[in-house]
């Protein structure tokens, strides 16, 4: 096993030195470009991610230029990116550091609405330079195939230090997430031009991945009636049902999980406008 985990660290190191992609965020240790890029980048292309990563940091800064912000101006900027419940949290992690700073809240920074374990273990190893595996599914997937395992989490508990020592933790993370964006791919791994290929044992299990139809979804619905709330102050239901095409009924159901969501509300004459604080 030794032998494997040294050529594995070999072989992703020198590849990561040659084909590391280049961001802004990739060489800071500034935690909240991390809280940033992370909250972006989830269920997001890292590209895509990247662009609007490069809008929210000019336009917040420091977490106070956000925190001052309205909820609706953060949802503005986050608009086309979709899954807003991020951009809200994000808001409401911003107000929290206004009170605490990273620093005092550090290593612990899961009080942050949707901070989990992994953009927690992000922060440390890439903020605080810790020896922490950010372990998402790229890193999960890449893992499992090589060393043939069904456990991940229980193999890194035995094997973490091993796997970081003599290497950096923000190029072992950045370099499998790397790697299962472009090689190790959850489809049609490109195996014949990987640098892992010689020892990996390719134990590549189907995964069980079924994509769901965006077009006539909830959450497509949920957007757009978000894009119509976002420029103007507030609409009818009526008016709602009208501009998407569906039934009230329909109109109810997207109307509620939003305000379950605390993404809008509903004033007394029956229009909608998003809640702004
Ligand atoms: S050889 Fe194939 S399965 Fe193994 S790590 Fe590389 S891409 Fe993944």
């Amino acid at each position: 096993m030794t032998t494997n985990i040294n050529f594995f660290k070999k072989e992703l190191k020198n590849w990561y030195k040659k084909n590391r992609r280049s961001f802004e965020w990739r060489d800071s240790n500034n935690p909240w470009k991390i809280l940033l890029i992370e909250t972006l980048s989830q269920q997001t292309q890292i590209d895509r991610a990247d662009e609007f990563y490069k809008k929210f940091i000019k336009k917040y800064p420091t977490p106070k230029d956000m925190a001052k912000d309205s909820k609706k101006e953060v949802l503005k900027l986050w608009s086309g990116l979709g899954y807003n419940n991020r951009a809200i949290r994000l808001h409401e992690s911003s107000k929290i550091l206004l009170k605490y700073s990273f620093d005092e809240l550090y290593p612990d920074f899961t009080i942050l609405p949707g901070v989990g374990p992994y953009t927690n273990s992000a922060i440390l190893s890439f903020a605080y330079k810790k020896k922490i595996i950010a372990v998402d599914t790229n890193i999960k997937r890449i893992i499992k195939r090589f060393f043939r395992i069904d456990n991940v989490d229980v193999f890194l508990k035995k094997n973490t230090d091993l796997l970081l020592k003599n290497f950096n933790s923000r190029d072992f993370n950045q370099g499998l997430m790397d790697l299962g964006a472009t090689l190790c791919t959850s489809r049609n791994p490109k195996c014949e031009i990987c640098p892992l290929e010689l020892s990996c044992q390719k134990y590549i299990v189907q995964e069980n991945k079924t994509s769901k139809k965006f077009e006539g979804s909830m959450r497509q619905k949920r957007g757009r009636v978000l894009k119509i709330l976002l420029l103007e102050k507030g609409v009818t239901k009526q008016r709602l049902s009208k501009e998407l095409e569906i039934t009230s009924k329909i109109t109810e159901e997207v109307i509620e999980s939003l305000m379950k969501d605390g993404l809008i509300s509903i004033s007394r004459n029956k229009v909608i406008v998003i809640n702004d604080n």
